[in-house]
C-alpha cells in the first residue's frame, strides 16, 4: 500500500518535472474550479439579471429555505428571480415566506420551460448531481447560462462557473448566509426565517457532528432579526397529520426489522400502507431517525415504495459512511451520516432482501 503511494508520488513528480507548463496550467485550472471570485460576482450582479434558483427533488427545509432566502434578497436587489422546484415541497414548509412563489416543474412544466429559456443565471442550491433534478435535469444542465453552485454534499458532479461548496458544513443555508455576507448583500427578516429553518432542518436541530461554533454564530445573528424561533420549530415539528401518526405506528409496530448482529435496523412502508393510511407528501419526514434512536443501533434505513420505485433514506451514527454505501449499492449519495438512494428495478421485498444480503460485507464497520 505504502509502496503504491510512493510509486504514485514518483510518477506525479516526474510528470511535473517534465511538463512544468502543463502542470502549472492544470493546477491553476483546479484552483479556479474550487474557488469563487467574489470581486467578479459583485460586478456581475451590478447588472440586472434574469435568475432561476433551483434545488433538489423533494426539497427539504434546507433546500427550500436556502432558495427562498436567496430569492428574497436577489428580488430586493432588483433582479428578475424565479424558483423552480422539480416537485412539490412538504406541506409543513408552507409557512416559509414566499413559499407560494415557488414554481413546481412537474405541475407547471410549460411555464418552467419558458422561464428556463429566458434565464441568464442559474443558482444551483443543495445538490451535487443533475440527476437530483429528475425531469428538469436535461433542460438545466444543457442550458448555456452563468451557473453558481452552493452546496455541502460530498462527491459533487456539477461543474459550475462559480462554486461555493464545503462538505464540512452542516447546511447549505449556512453557506448561503456566508455567500450573502461576502457579497455585501443585506439579510431581511424573511430571509433570516428561511435560513434559520434550513440550519435547524439539516443540523437535526443542532445535534449533528457538523454543527460548529460558527453555526451558532450565524444563528445568533439570524435571531437578531427578531424572528420567532419557537414558532419555526412548532411549524416544522408540531404540525403532524393523523396519516403521519398512523404511518409511524405501522412502521414501529409491524414494518420493522432489527439486525442486532450488525447494529442495524430498518423500517418500511408499502404502496398499500400509503394508500390505507392516506399518505400525503411530507408525512414520513424524519421516520428514518426512529430506528436510529434505539440503543446500540448505528445504521438505520427507511424504505418507502412508490409507483416509480423504492426510495431509501439512510442514517448512521459515528463512522459508518452511508454516503459511500448509498452510492455503491443504491444509486444515491448525500453525506457521511445521512444519505438517500433509489431502486427502480426491484420490488420492495427484493430491495430489502438485497439490502440484508449486503450487511455481512460491512460487519467489521458496523461492529
Ligand atoms: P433524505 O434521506 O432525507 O431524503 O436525504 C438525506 C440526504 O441525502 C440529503 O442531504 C439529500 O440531499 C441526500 N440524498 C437523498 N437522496 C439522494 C440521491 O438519490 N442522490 C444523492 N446524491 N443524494 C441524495
Ligand atoms: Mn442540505
Amino acid at each position: 500500500m505504502n509502496l503504491l503511494i510512493v510509486n504514485r508520488l514518483q510518477i506525479y513528480y516526474e510528470f511535473i518535472k517534465n511538463h512544468t507548463l502543463i502542470s502549472f496550467f492544470i493546477i491553476f485550472t483546479l484552483l479556479i474550479m474550487i474557488n469563487i471570485d467574489f470581486l467578479n460576482l459583485k460586478k456581475y450582479f451590478s447588472t440586472k439579471r434574469n435568475i432561476v434558483i433551483t434545488t433538489h427533488r423533494s426539497p427539504d427545509g434546507d433546500a427550500l429555505g436556502s432558495s427562498l432566502a436567496l430569492y428574497n434578497i436577489l428580488k430586493e436587489l432588483g433582479h428578475i428571480v424565479n424558483i423552480i422546484l422539480p416537485n412539490k415541497f412538504p406541506y409543513f414548509l408552507d409557512f416559509l415566506p414566499f413559499s407560494s412563489k415557488a414554481i413546481i416543474f412537474e405541475k407547471e412544466t410549460e411555464k418552467s420551460l419558458k422561464l428556463i429559456n429566458e434565464v441568464d443565471t442559474f443558482f444551483f442550491l443543495d445538490f451535487n448531481t443533475f440527476s437530483r433534478l429528475d425531469k428538469m435535469s436535461d433542460y438545466v444542465s444543457n442550458k448555456n447560462a452563468y451557473t453558481i453552485l452552493i452546496d455541502h454534499h460530498q462527491d459533487s458532479k456539477i461543474q459550475a462557473d462559480q462554486s461555493f461548496c464545503d462538505t464540512n458544513i452542516c447546511s447549505t443555508a449556512e453557506l448561503v448566509y456566508d455567500f450573502i455576507k461576502k457579497m455585501d448583500w443585506n439579510i431581511s427578516k424573511e430571509s433570516a426565517i428561511s435560513l434559520y429553518t434550513g440550519i435547524v432542518t439539516d443540523s437535526g436541530s443542532f445535534k449533528y457532528p457538523t454543527v460548529s461554533s460558527k453555526t451558532h454564530d450565524i444563528v445568533s445573528n439570524l435571531l437578531s432579526f427578531d424572528i420567532d424561533h419557537s414558532l419555526i420549530h412548532k411549524n416544522l415539528f408540531d404540525r403532524s397529520t393523523i396519516s403521519r401518526m398512523r404511518l409511524l405506528g405501522k412502521c414501529i409496530s409491524t414494518n420493522f426489522k432489527l439486525y442486532s448482529e450488525y447494529n442495524s435496523a430498518i423500517i418500511y412502508l408499502t404502496k398499500d400502507d400509503l394508500k390505507e393510511y392516506r399518505f400525503i407528501k411530507g408525512d414520513t419526514e424524519g421516520f428514518v431517525n426512529f430506528p436510529l434512536s434505539l440503543d446500540g443501533v448505528i445504521f438505520s434505513v427507511f424504505f418507502i415504495e412508490f409507483d416509480d420505485g423504492i426510495k431509501m433514506s439512510f442514517r448512521s451514527k459515528f463512522d459508518f459512511d452511508v454516503n459511500k454505501f448509498a452510492r455503491k449499492h443504491f444509486n444515491g449519495g448525500g453525506h457521511k451520516n445521512a444519505a438517500g438512494g433509489k431502486v427502480t428495478d426491484l420490488n420492495l421485498v427484493q430491495t430489502i432482501d438485497y439490502f440484508s444480503s449486503l450487511l455481512s460485507k460491512y460487519k467489521s464497520e458496523l461492529s
